[in-house]
C-alpha cells in the first residue's frame, strides 16, 4: 500500500499531513500525487469526500515551494465551480502550507474588488477562483494569467451544469501552452470530455470508484407522498418534511435539507422557522457575506437547519451532518450520491429521508438504477408532540412576499394570506362531501393543516390556550434575517 512518505512530497508537507492526522493516501491520492509530481497533466475522476482536494493542492505545494510569484502574475490557478467550494479550497492551503511560505488569493464575487487586487498587485503563488469573477478581474487588466504554470479544474461536471464551460475554454486559452493541468470531475459527460481532449496533454487517467451508496453507515429511505388537495399540496409537503424531522428527535441534532428549486430552498426555511425550527437557506442569489455566515452558523451548531440548493452545498465538506432530508426527488440522478454524502462522513453514521411525490416518481427509478439499489419505502411517521401545528398554516409563505395583516378571531389571531392572494375564509359552511379532507373551514376549529393526514382515526384538534410564537411576531421580526431569493 502506497504510503504518503513514497510520494516525493515537501518533507513540511509530509508534516502538514501527519498534523493533519491521515495515516495513509486515499486512493485518488495515490493515482495523481506521483504523476502531477513529474509535471504530468491529471484527469482525476473522482467526487468529493474523496480526498480529491489535497490530491492537487499537496503536490502543488511541493512544485511550488521553489520560486517566486510576480506581480500580477499568479503562478498557479485553481478554478471552483462556487464561491464555498473556492473558500475550501482555500482552506486546504491553510492547511497543508502551513510550514511553507506560500501566498495565495480568493477571487470570488461578493468580496471587494480592491482587497483582491491589493494581493494580486503584490503576485500570488496560488490564485483560487471562480471562473465569473476571474474574467472579471481579468478584463479589468488587472491579471495576467500568462505565468500560470499550473492549473486545475475542480468539480467540472458542476461547472458543466452551471454553464461554465465557456469560460473555463476562455481561462484555458489564456494561459500558457506549456502549463500543467489537474482536471477534477466526477462524472465524464461528452460535452467534458471534448473540453480535455482538447486541453489536457496525454494525461494520467486516475479513477476513483463512486463513493459507496450503498455504505451501511448511511440509513436511507423514501416516504412516497400524494398530497390530499392539489392546491395545498406544497404545504402538506412541507408539513410531512416537519413530521420527518420530529419522528427523528434527538437522534437528527443537525440536517441538510435538499430542494431542487431555490424559491423552494427560501420557502422551506422561512416555513421551518415560522414553526420554531432553527432553520436557514442557502443558495447561489443569497449574497455571499449572508452565504458565510449561514454555513458558519451551521458548522458551529448555531444553525441546526440548513435548507440548500445541490449547487450551493455541493462539495462541502462538514463533518458530522447527522441528517439528510430531501424535499425533492433530485431531477439528476448523480444529486442523490452527492446530498446523502453529505452524512456520514469519515466512518459515522447518518440517515437520509427523501419525500417522493408523484411527479418525482421518474426521478425516483433514475436514483435508484444508479444507485443500483431499491431505496425501502417507509411510511408517513406517526405524528408526535412537536409536529402537531401541521401543514396548511404557512399555504402563505412565498419568497418575496408578505403577510398583511394578523386579525383577531374568535378570541384567537388568525394569520391572514399573503399580499395578493384571497384571506382565507374564517367561516366556512360544514363540510360538503369528501369532507374527511381538511378545508379551509376546518381552521375555525383551530386545525391547522393536517389536511395530509385523513386517516379515519384523525382528530381535529383546537390550539386551546396555545398561541404559536409566529402569529405574535409582528411582520419586521418575521421578516429578519430573511434574505429574497430574487
Ligand atoms: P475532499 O474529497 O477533498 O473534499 O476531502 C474529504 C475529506 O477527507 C476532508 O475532510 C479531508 O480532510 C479528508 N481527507 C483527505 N485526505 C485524507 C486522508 N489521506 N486520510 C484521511 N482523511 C483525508
Amino acid at each position: 500500500m502506497t504510503k504518503f512518505s513514497d510520494l516525493k512530497l515537501h518533507p513540511d508537507v509530509l508534516k502538514a499531513v501527519e498534523d493533519a492526522g491521515y495515516e495513509t493516501p486515499t486512493p485518488i491520492q495515490a493515482g495523481a500525487i506521483a504523476p502531477a509530481l513529474e509535471g504530468r497533466d491529471v484527469l482525476g475522476i473522482a467526487q468529493t469526500g474523496t480526498g480529491k482536494t489535497a490530491s492537487f493542492t499537496l503536490p502543488m505545494i511541493t512544485m511550488l515551494a521553489r520560486g517566486r510569484a510576480r506581480a500580477r502574475m499568479p503562478r498557479s490557478l485553481v478554478i471552483c465551480p462556487t464561491r464555498e467550494l473556492a473558500a475550501q479550497v482555500a482552506e486546504n492551503f491553510d492547511t497543508y502550507a502551513r510550514r511553507v511560505k506560500l501566498t495565495k488569493a480568493l477571487l470570488i464575487g461578493g468580496v471587494s474588488f480592491r482587497e483582491q487586487d491589493a494581493l494580486i498587485d503584490k503576485g500570488v503563488d496560488v490564485l483560487i477562483a471562480t471562473p465569473g469573477r476571474l474574467l472579471d478581474h481579468f478584463e479589468r487588466g488587472k491579471l495576467l494569467l500568462t505565468g500560470v504554470q499550473i492549473m486545475v479544474v475542480d468539480e467540472a461536471d458542476r461547472m458543466l451544469d452551471m454553464g461554465f464551460i465557456p469560460d473555463i475554454e476562455r481561462i484555458f486559452n489564456l494561459t500558457p501552452f506549456t502549463r500543467q493541468t489537474l482536471f477534477f470531475s466526477a462524472t465524464m459527460a461528452p460535452e467534458i470530455e471534448r473540453l480535455t481532449d482538447t486541453f489536457l496533454s496525454n494525461p494520467e487517467k486516475v479513477e476513483v470508484a463512486r463513493a459507496a451508496t450503498t455504505a451501511d453507515n448511511i440509513a436511507q429511505s423514501v416516504v412516497m407522498f400524494s398530497p390530499t388537495r392539489k392546491d395545498r399540496a406544497e404545504s402538506e409537503k412541507r408539513g410531512l418534511l416537519r413530521a420527518l424531522i420530529d419522528a427523528e428527535g434527538d437522534a437528527c441534532t443537525n440536517a441538510i435539507i435538499f430542494c431542487n428549486r431555490k424559491t423552494d430552498v427560501d420557502i422551506c426555511a422561512k416555513s421551518l422557522k415560522k414553526y420554531g425550527y432553527n432553520a436557514a437557506p442557502i443558495h447561489g442569489d443569497l449574497d455571499q457575506s449572508k452565504r458565510t455566515e449561514t454555513l458558519d452558523g451551521f458548522r458551529e451548531g448555531t444553525i441546526r437547519f440548513l435548507c440548500a440548493s445541490d449547487v450551493a452545498a455541493r462539495g462541502l465538506d462538514i463533518p458530522n451532518v447527522s441528517h439528510v432530508f430531501n424535499f425533492d426527488v433530485p431531477g439528476h440522478a448523480e444529486d442523490y450520491v452527492h446530498r446523502i454524502g453529505r452524512t456520514g462522513r469519515a466512518g459515522r453514521s447518518g440517515k437520509a429521508l427523501m419525500i417522493c411525490a408523484p411527479r418525482d416518481e421518474k426521478n425516483l427509478a433514475g436514483v435508484e438504477r444508479l444507485v443500483q439499489r431499491e431505496i425501502p419505502r417507509v411510511e408517513r411517521p406517526p405524528k408526535v408532540a412537536a409536529a402537531g401545528r401541521g401543514g396548511d398554516a404557512d399555504r402563505d409563505v412565498k419568497p418575496g412576499r408578505r403577510r398583511v395583516r394578523t386579525r383577531k378571531q374568535d378570541g384567537r389571531e388568525e394569520a391572514l394570506a399573503s399580499a395578493g392572494a384571497p384571506p382565507v375564509p374564517v367561516s366556512s359552511p360544514s363540510p360538503g362531501p369528501g369532507g374527511g379532507k381538511a378545508r379551509s373551514g376546518d381552521r375555525r376549529h383551530g386545525r391547522r393543516g393536517e389536511a395530509n393526514d385523513n386517516r379515519p382515526d384523525s382528530k381535529v384538534v383546537g390550539m386551546g390556550d396555545h398561541l404559536p410564537a409566529f402569529i405574535a411576531m409582528s411582520f419586521k421580526e418575521r421578516s429578519a434575517g430573511y434574505t429574497d431569493g430574487s
